[in-house]
């Protein structure tokens, strides 16, 4: 068990022998989009039931072979994260908050019985791969190199149980501004055929079941006009919990900020700074219940004056209203609140460089 623990991670890097070009690699960071391009390089790591996490590397970025039996294609045993990298004007490379994010990964392994990748090693991983792939961290105004790390189960055995073989890899993906001509409030389309999550479920963990679950009730919503879903509870069907991939938060006339407290939500660490930074401008800030019946009445009584989603890749995103099949919450041209949009201004600022970060947020 000790040598277990004291092996020896250290990462052999092996480079691309055929790397985009300089011209093919600045062509795509003048318009990256998101999600659709990935660096030259991809980190991988092992783990075995006996022999623990081993073989760590970078790699030239490809296709992974896998069995056809290979345990996630069936069971759907696999975690993921996601974080960004931000070219400072000096340029420095910062990623926000990795440690939140290897926290909340080994939060997703206990939960999905994955193995729990120590912090140090998240860490290293994101850092080896920025090493090799630096070039492809864009310097445009609000533009990021998106990070992915995930974790699934590569063992081929049929059996349903929790493999003894799993891999834990790094990819990484250029990211344009999310917001082109400036930050604009959208619709959210409020899902009551469908629950993302229920009580002792998977809600809380990053896992692409939640994902594939969601789809569905995705597609519902762009059918309405609307840019993402908004799920509630799933026994009583009243209580808010969040987007499809994005957490939400309200704010009330007295300056308060309420975010839905919830087993069976994912614990964004948007959300977590977001909230940590109007506490400090001295806005009280409730985690607790939400019912979409308070949001509803606070909204039509003017209790409620500026509502956001949140999450890393868009960072704060105004929403102007909440359209059901029974009611409609706000109007389709509402404005973004002024709290969102400073507090919105106030974090990219940290992410950026453009404000001194006095949390250590910035690594
Ligand atoms: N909820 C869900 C379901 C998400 O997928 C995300 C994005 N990771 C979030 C909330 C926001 O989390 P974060 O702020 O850490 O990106």
């Amino acid at each position: 068990l000790l040598q277990m623990a004291q092996r020896d991670l250290t990462f052999s890097v092996a480079r691309n022998e055929n790397p985009k070009s300089e011209e093919e690699r600045n062509a795509i960071l003048a318009d990256p989009g998101f999600g659709k391009n990935f660096t030259d390089h991809m980190v991988d790591i092992c783990w075995s039931e006996h022999g623990g996490w081993h073989r760590p590397r970078v790699q030239p970025y490809g296709p992974i072979a896998l069995d056809p039996a290979a345990a996630v294609l069936h069971y759907a045993q696999e975690i993921f994260e996601g974080l960004k990298a931000y070219r400072h004007a000096d340029g420095s490379v910062w990623s926000f908050r990795p440690e939140a994010n290897a926290a909340r990964m080994q939060r997703s392994a206990k939960r999905l019985a994955l193995p729990e990748l120590p912090t140090e090693y998240f860490i290293d991983s994101l850092k080896q791969l920025l090493a090799v792939d630096a070039d492809w961290v864009p310097s445009a105004p609000e533009t990021s190199l998106y990070l992915r790390p995930f974790m699934f189960a590569k063992e081929a055995f049929l059996g349903v149980r929790a493999a003894k073989k799993v891999n834990y890899y790094v990819i990484a993906s250029p990211a344009g501004a999310y917001f082109t001509g400036g930050v604009a409030p959208v619709s959210i389309w409020l899902s009551t055929d469908y629950a993302r999550a229920g009580k002792g479920g998977t809600g809380a963990a990053k896992t692409g079941g939640n994902y594939a679950s969601s789809l569905l009730a995705q597609q519902e919503a762009a059918e309405n006009g609307c840019a993402q879903v908004l799920f509630l509870d799933s026994a009583e069907g009243k209580y808010v919990e969040e987007l499809g991939g994005m957490n939400v938060v309200l704010v009330y006339k007295d300056g308060t900020l309420v975010t839905p407290k919830s087993d069976s939500i994912l614990e964004g660490i948007t959300r977590d700074s977001i909230l940590d930074l109007a506490r400090d401008r001295g806005h009280k800030v409730e985690e607790r219940r939400v019912s979409i019946d308070e949001w509803r009445e606070g909204v039509a009584s003017g209790d409620i004056v500026e509502m956001f989603a949140c999450g890393t890749a868009a960072v704060v995103t105004p929403i102007s209203q909440i359209k059901g099949a029974e009611f409609t919450i706000g109007s389709a041209d509402a404005e973004a609140g002024p709290l969102t949009m400073s507090l919105r201004e106030e974090l990219t600022d940290i992410q950026y460089g453009r404000r001194e970060d006095t949390r250590g947020w910035m690594v």
